[in-house]
C-alpha cells in the first residue's frame, strides 16, 4: 500500500530504533530519524502541524512546541503569550518606539 498524501504524523517505530513511522492507521510510511528532521509533522496530542526539530526526534511520539512541556517549549508558551499582550497594549496605547538610545 503506497503513502497516504497527507502531513504524516511521525512517532518512533518500535520494531527498528533510529526510524520513525506515521501513526495514521492506514498510512505505512516510515523514515529514518534523519530524514524526519526539519519535516513537517502532525502533533501526537493535539494534531497540529509542526517542524520536527532535534529535540522532537528524542520523543517517542513527537509534540509541538505548545504541547510539550521542556524548557524551551515553556518559554515558547510564555512568549506567545507576551505577544498577545504586547498587541492589544499597541492597540490600546499607540506604537511607543524603544530602543531609539542605543
Ligand atoms: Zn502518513
Ligand atoms: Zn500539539
Amino acid at each position: 500500500m503506497p503513502s497516504l498524501k497527507h502531513i504524516h504524523t511521525y512517532a518512533q517505530y518500535k520494531g527498528r530504533k533510529g526510524y520513525f513511522k506515521c501513526i495514521h492507521p492506514e498510512c505505512t510510511h516510515f523514515t529514518s530519524r534523519e530524514l524526519v528532521l526539519e519535516k513537517k509533522s502532525c502533533c501526537t496530542s493535539c494534531g497540529g502541524e509542526f517542524i520536527l526539530d532535534y529535540e522532537n526526534t528524542q520523543m517517542v511520539r513527537p509534540r509541538c512546541l505548545m504541547c510539550r512541556d521542556t524548557k524551551k517549549a515553556k518559554a515558547f508558551q510564555i512568549g506567545k503569550r507576551l505577544l498577545a499582550k504586547e498587541i492589544s497594549f499597541t492597540v490600546g496605547e499607540g506604537l511607543i518606539e524603544k530602543g531609539e538610545q542605543e
